[in-house]
């Protein structure tokens, strides 16, 4: 399995259908970085998306089963 990292929050996921956000861990990361694009504050992103280490291995949307 092939895996990125987000490139907001540098969490590891998997480039696969569990991960419909890909490259983006979840929506919310994805947003980040949109939002961030637009206002042009991309470099100093870092601060504004935190790895949620707490919720590890679980996509934050995707299949509820
Ligand atoms: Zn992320």
């Amino acid at each position: 399995m092939m895996t990125v990292r987000c490139p907001c929050c540098q969490r590891e996921i998997e480039w696969s259908d569990r991960w419909p956000q890909r490259p983006f861990c979840s929506e919310r990361c994805r947003l980040i970085d949109l939002g961030a694009w637009a206002s042009e504050a991309y470099f100093i992103a870092g601060q504004a998306c935190a790895p949620e280490d707490e919720e590890a291995g679980q996509p934050d949307t995707g299949p509820a089963n």
